[in-house]
């Protein structure tokens, strides 16, 4: 499965030629960078990119972005630096991909960065891990949530869309997110509070697709809660996005997470959905799955 094009490859390939040419050309963070996005035979693809700050359209497999967006200025040698990577969504014959797009110091050498993203990608049969078909993920609150429940799930969803390659959105159509909230307490049998549940609830074995996943909220103003981040409400999101728990004390899918236990999302898990979604080698070092 791990036949994919690596931009890093690419970009290496052909920076032999690309120096030469630009060479000539001092760079600077107010220019700025054309990115195009083609298949082998040089058909262009059309999608959308994801910096930091910005999502832009690819139109007819071409996108031109300020630098400002893709690097910073350091004043301590001159030089323009990375602000991370980005993300691609690409459509073609229905089918919606993702990939990350490597952005290292060394591109900012480069005004004009093209990527060819092979055909076979979109004759995928199966997922190497399960998945949602797309990294643009819809969800839909089946039930009404209250202030608390919304505004914290609000910034989870807010969280995982800017430091991963999934992006969350609130719609009618095409959910494949499932939310309810209740408005009583769940405490189970050793007396402890329960704030939440998730998990995928439908999936096609075959081609590892999952088709919908649903997440209940309960009560939480008797519980303890985590107030400064939502460490309850990711830690559904992940086990609806197929995470399982871990024994670790640190990890935000520890089973204890919420009340006293709030962990932040971690390096693991941003690398490992990154990896799932842009259909690349798995990267899930100590990570542990519902359904495998
Ligand atoms: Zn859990």
């Amino acid at each position: 499965m791990s036949k994919k094009v690596s931009f890093g490859l690419i970009i290496f390939l052909l920076i032999p030629f690309i120096v030469i040419y630009f060479s000539e050309f001092e760079i600077d963070i107010t220019d700025s960078t054309k990115f195009t996005f083609s298949d082998e035979q040089g058909l262009p693809y059309d999608g959308e990119i994801k910096f930091k700050d910005i999502t832009l359209e690819i139109k007819n497999g071409e996108v031109i972005i300020n630098n400002s967006y893709i690097y910073y200025f350091d004043v301590s040698d001159n030089l323009l630096k990375s602000k991370g990577d980005a993300y691609a969504y690409i459509s073609r014959d229905n089918l919606s991909l993702s990939y990350t797009v490597f952005i290292d110091d060394n591109t900012s050498n480069f005004n004009e960065i093209p990527i060819i993203i092979s055909e076979d990608d979109f004759k995928i049969e199966k997922y190497n891990q399960f998945r949602y078909n797309s990294a643009n993920i819809n969800y839909k609150y089946d039930s009404e949530c209250n202030w608390v429940q919304k505004t914290n799930l609000e910034k989870a969803f807010e969280e995982l869309s800017d430091s991963t390659i999934l992006n969350f959105k609130e719609s009618e159509n095409d959910i494949k997110l499932h939310i309810n909230c209740f408005d009583y307490n769940n405490i189970n049998d050793e007396g402890n509070y329960i704030l939440g549940e998730g998990s995928p609830s439908y999936y096609n074995n075959q081609t590892k697709e999952i088709i919908n996943g649903t997440m209940n909220f309960y009560k939480q103003t008797e519980a303890k809660r985590c107030i400064k981040y939502p460490s309850t409400e990711i830690h559904e999101i992940l086990h609806s996005l197929n995470f399982g728990h871990i024994e670790n004390k640190n990890s935000i899918m520890h089973p204890g997470v919420g009340g006293n236990l709030c962990n932040e999302l971690s390096e693991e898990f941003i690398d490992c959905i990154n990896s799932i979604y842009s259909n690349s080698e798995l990267n899930c070092k100590d990570i542990t799955f519902i359904i495998n």
